[in-house]
């Protein structure tokens, strides 16, 4: 048993814990990973496509299911908005988005469509994806969740077994609250934090300088403060941001791209974790 499921166990089983959650494993992957932001705009959907691809680049079978019902926007990121075939109607098979196993509500309803739903109707379309999806054969999923610490999260905290969640942040006080807000559901929770990313960390120049236009250090320091796994950083970046307005993530088009190389370190770290 990796190091991962073993804590995992270990906490389902804590002797005290108000309410035991059964928890079940999304079926065709071996580990189910969370990418999570507590606020929207950090760049935490363009991290979780990258991170994907950068883990394919090194051999590893990844699948990528949008989890945000209200903004999804994966179809957009992988330059693809078809209809999942289905199997008689019940199962949906996976879009292919470049060799990655991909499903969103974006899929299933069309990108521009409001989705104007209560609570039970959102738990019951995590409940589609996560247990009608035919992934196959996955080594990781990457969940890619809406913002905050909603229906959504409360719906993974209960139900499904994850392995591990990533906080993604911008390094200014703002989004700093809500990270820490973040930590603190996942350790409520129960579910093991593999790592914080730095987003958006600096600007290079023409010039070759760096500018801090979020401030600096911030998400390291609360990583440092919860005692949690700093994973890296990204800068703001023009051609990441092309890239995904393309629907070609940068990882995927220009994996030796001096950005994808971060996203190639970060993945590496992270499969470390479950070996
Ligand atoms: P979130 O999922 O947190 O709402 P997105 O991933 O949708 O955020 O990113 C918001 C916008 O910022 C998008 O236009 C995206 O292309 C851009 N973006 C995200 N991260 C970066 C980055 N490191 N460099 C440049 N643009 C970025």
């Amino acid at each position: 048993m990796s190091d991962i499921k073993e804590k995992m166990s270990n906490a389902t089983k804590q002797k005290g814990e108000p309410k035991k959650f059964i928890r079940t494993p999304i079926k065709g992957t071996k580990y189910t990973i969370m990418v999570s932001s507590a606020k929207g705009g950090v760049g935490k959907s363009t991290f979780a496509v990258n991170l994907a691809f950068a883990l394919k680049n090194l051999g590893k079978k990844v699948g990528i299911l949008d989890a945000d019902i209200f903004g999804p926007s994966l179809p957009k990121l992988i330059g693809k908005n078809i209809k999942p075939e289905t199997e008689n109607g019940k199962a949906i098979f996976p879009v292919d988005g470049y060799g990655i196993q991909c499903m969103s509500m974006g899929f299933l309803v069309g990108e521009t469509t409001p989705m104007i739903w209560r609570g039970p109707m959102v738990i019951s379309a995590i409940k589609t994806l996560t247990e009608k999806v035919l992934w196959k054969d996955l080594d990781y999923i990457i969940v890619d969740m809406p913002p905050g610490t909603g229906d959504t999260q409360l719906t993974f905290a209960q139900d499904i077994m994850v392995d591990g969640a990533i906080i993604v942040s911008t390094p200014q006080d703002m989004a700093l609250l809500d990270v820490k807000r973040g930590i603190q559901m996942f350790n409520k929770t129960k579910i093991n934090i593999i790592g914080l990313i730095d987003n958006m960390s600096f600007f290079k120049g023409d010039d070759g300088k760096k500018y801090k236009i979020f401030g600096e250090g911030g998400v390291e320091k609360t990583a440092k403060e919860f005692n949690k796994e700093f994973l890296g950083k990204i800068p703001l970046h023009q051609d990441l941001r092309i890239a995904s307005d393309k629907g070609l993530p940068l990882t995927h088009s220009s994996p030796e791209h001096e950005v994808s190389l971060l996203f190639t370190d970060i993945a590496k770290k992270v499969s470390e974790k479950f070996i």
